[in-house]
């Protein structure tokens, strides 16, 4: 079964690696071996690839640039499936933007003011795929990818289909692809016509605010919890007094406390243990129950007292 689908893959030009550890394919820089790990080029590679796996359910997990992963320190029996991240957005008319979705996100508000086209300025400091942004509806300074999506390519199967936006019920880092499933392979985004120079000087502030408040010197996988009701994450952690607190090589940052860091070593353990306690102090301080944003493979979240 397995022997099938490495002979595809390999015709498909795609490239496989065995028991590569998971922490060379997470900003967090943990996790585990895979089984395997199948590079798809193109489309084509992804739909014949996830048609062999659905159909013969074969134990597989899309990844992107693995920006939002938390990965068991046991790793993942199965093959792992990741887009290149090579690729070029492709302009299709005066308004829309069309790319694979293993493109950095960075790398799509990058040509999208080259364009001199707007709305994608707040997506230029996340460090994602398209794919794994469009799934998770990334967002950051007021804008999400549900307001410049139009429309996106999924597989069924081996099968391309193009889904509206207007489909995926769309929330606060929330789509349908997150129950369903089905991989993205292709985005359309709308944008608007706007000022190159003023988009340039955007992204530069947006990106010099990043590095001003966000500990990117350290591996993580971005903001841990999602911010809720009422609330910042960061401020209820900080206010709880756990800025700093540190389990084996995991950190809650002294720099943004909504951000656990791996200071040397992390293990999933240890990154667990740590978000358990700052789960249950601040549950125990606020009322508040803080909720994961980072997706975590392998194992459950260790359960809070409610
Ligand atoms: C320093 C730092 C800053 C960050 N800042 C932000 C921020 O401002 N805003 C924000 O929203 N996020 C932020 N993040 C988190 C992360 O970058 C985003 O969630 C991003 O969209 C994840 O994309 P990815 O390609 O890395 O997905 P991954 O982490 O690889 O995967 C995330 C989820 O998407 C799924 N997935 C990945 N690719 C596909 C695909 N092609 N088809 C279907 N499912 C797929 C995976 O199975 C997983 O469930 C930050 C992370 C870091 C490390």
């Amino acid at each position: 079964m397995i022997d099938a689908l490495i002979g595809t893959a390999a015709a498909y030009g795609c490239r496989v690696e065995r028991d590569l550890p998971m922490a060379e394919l997470t900003s967090f820089r943990i996790g585990g071996p895979a089984d395997k790990v199948i590079t798809l080029p193109d489309i084509q590679a992804a739909a014949a690839i996830n048609g062999i796996c659905v159909d013969q359910n074969i134990p597989h997990l899309w990844i992107g640039k693995g920006s939002n992963l938390l990965v068991s320190d046991a790793g993942f029996r199965g093959v792992v499936l990741k887009l290149a991240t090579g690729g070029v957005p492709v302009r299709t008319d005066e308004t829309h933007v069309t790319c694979f979705a293993g493109v950095g996100l960075p790398t799509l508000s990058r040509f999208a003011q080259s364009q001199g086209l707007s709305g994608l300025e707040f997506a230029c400091g996340i460090p994602g795929s398209v794919g794994g942004a469009v799934l998770m509806n990334a967002g950051a300074y007021g804008g999400c990818m549900a307001d410049v999506l139009e429309s996106v390519t999924v597989l069924r199967g081996d099968r391309a289909v193009e889904i509206p936006a207007g489909e995926l019920a769309m929330g606060y880092r929330h789509t349908t692809l997150m129950q369903t499933g089905e991989p993205v392979v292709a985005a359309t985004f709308r944008l608007a016509v706007g000022d190159p120079a003023a988009m340039d000087a955007r992204i530069t502030e947006l990106l010099a605010a990043r590095r001003e408040k966000q500990p990117l010197e350290y591996p993580s996988a971005g903001s841990f919890f999602k911010r809720p009701e009422g609330h910042f994450a960061g401020a209820l952690i900080e206010n709880c007094g756990l800025k700093g607190r540190r389990v084996g090589g995991a950190e809650v940052s002294q720099k943004h406390a909504g951000f656990v860091i791996n200071v040397g070593g992390a293990t999933c353990a240890d990154v667990q243990e740590l978000a358990w306690q700052v789960r249950t102090v601040v549950r125990r301080e606020t009322g508040v129950l803080l909720q994961p944003e980072v997706r975590l493979i392998g194992e459950e979240w260790k359960t809070v007292e409610e």
